[in-house]
């Protein structure tokens, strides 16, 4: 009998004999199909998950902030599934539209658009969040007919790391709760305007309901509207600290924001990492592995075939992952750091995680890198971007084809 993988693996995943499968895929098979660096994705976690997010809304939205996975195949998952799609640039604007989702669907955020971004999504007939009073300049000068929501900052501290922190005073998004009262009589009174609401985000990876709950309480004192968009950041369990459910936690977010902002409201929510993290993957290749001698201890460095240009988070923002090599899962292992194959000494992916003796030529899996990861790979040292894999019923099917040399200097003139 195949057991299910630990908590950080995908629902449809199992461990068989030490063996991982994602979406009924062995994943050495995928690694030696579709060669590594490899995305795998289930699928089946995608749509398990979009769904879930659906029930606990009832009728309020559920949007994907699609810079968590912006590729067509996940954007079309989420399009059948009924989401909406947050969109922060022309190119994020792009991939929307070509996935097929209709302009009513989509919602445009950033704080520095361009008076052309706005315009595209004013033409597809997105909702935009307006963000600064540069943003309703251009739409003054633009004059269009346009859906906006208004981006106000909170003034709250959530428990998250700095880097992704954006509802304190000083934040470098959205009005502040002094500026916003201005903002809003602009929009009243602008012919072109419709103004539907407003819009906060205060934060990413949030465990803890209570600086949300200030939050919406901050943003009832700017007046009664139609619709508010309450933002994403429901956190994922990347090792074990783990967050609240889905269910439990939009079902919180939904009661405090009856009760804070009255009934009968138009609620979204704008999930990203929460609907992809679990359900993705990377596969590496074990190139070699290096025992260094030092006065407090050994250290064993297992190197990978990847690193800072497929899975950016542990430079970034200390992201803690775990890693098992796919043909011994749960077998004991010894301390080992995973470091990547890039030109610099930050290039960890792994600071510590058990390994059972491993050996060039081991296939190792990090779990929990759905979200954030494909979106911010990159090409340096001259490394091709790796493909994403979508696994169901133990078929395996490619969605994005992996970069080729070709592709690093196709666009030198
Ligand atoms: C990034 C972002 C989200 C999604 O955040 P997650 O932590 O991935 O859920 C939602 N709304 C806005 C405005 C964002 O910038």
């Amino acid at each position: 009998m195949p057991a299910t993988a630990s908590h950080l693996y995908p629902h449809a995943s199992s461990v068989d004999d030490g063996r991982l499968s994602i979406g009924g895929c062995d994943a050495a098979d995928l690694a030696r199909e579709f060669g590594t660096p490899l995305y795998a994705v289930a699928e089946d976690d995608l749509r398990a998950r979009a769904r879930e997010f659906r029930a606990a809304m009832g009728e309020g939205e559920v949007i994907f902030a699609s810079k968590a996975f912006p590729c067509t195949a996940v954007l079309r998952v989420f399009e059948e599934e009924g989401l909406s799609v947050d969109v922060a640039s022309g190119g994020e604007l792009a991939l929307a539209t070509s996935a097929g989702f209709s302009g009513d669907r989509i919602i445009l955020h950033g704080n520095a658009k361009s008076a052309r971004e706005l315009e595209a999504a004013v033409d597809a007939g997105a909702r935009i969040v307006v963000d600064n009073f540069d943003d309703i300049d251009k739409l003054d000068a633009l004059g269009k007919p346009a859906n906006v929501l208004i981006r106000v900052t909170p003034g709250v501290v959530a428990d998250t790391h700095a880097a992704i922190l954006t509802g304190h005073a000083g934040s470098k998004f959205g009005f502040s709760l002094a500026q916003a009262p201005l903002a809003i009589e602009r929009l009243t009174n602008a012919p072109w305007a419709d103004l539907h609401g407003l819009h906060m985000h205060i934060g990413s990876q949030l465990f803890d309901l209570e600086p949300w709950r200030l939050a919406v309480e901050a943003i009832a004192t700017l007046g009664d509207f139609p619709a508010y968009d309450l933002g994403g950041g429901l956190a994922v369990a990347y090792t074990d600290r783990r967050p609240p459910s889905v269910t439990e936690f939009v079902g919180n977010m939904v009661a405090s924001a009856n009760e804070l902002l009255g009934t009968g409201k138009r609620l979204s929510i704008e999930p990203g990492r929460a609907l992809t993290a679990s359900a993705g993957v990377t596969l590496y290749t074990v190139e070699s592995v290096k025992d260094v001698d030092l006065p407090d201890g050994n250290v064993r460095f297992v190197a990978v075939d990847g690193g800072m240009s497929d899975n950016l988070r542990p430079m970034l923002y200390d992201a803690p992952y775990q890693a098992d090599l796919v043909d011994r899962v749960g077998a004991a292992g010894t301390p080992c750091t995973v470091v990547g194959k890039h030109c610099e000494s930050g290039d960890v992916l792994i600071r510590e995680t058990a390994l059972h003796e491993p050996k060039p030529g081991d296939v190792l899996v990090t779990p929990v890198t759905g979200a954030y990861v494909y979106a911010m790979a990159n090409n340096y040292n001259g490394v091709p971007r790796p493909p994403v894999v979508f696994c169901k019923d133990g078929e395996a099917r490619l969605v994005v084809r992996r970069e080729t040399f070709e592709d690093l200097h196709g666009r030198d003139v």
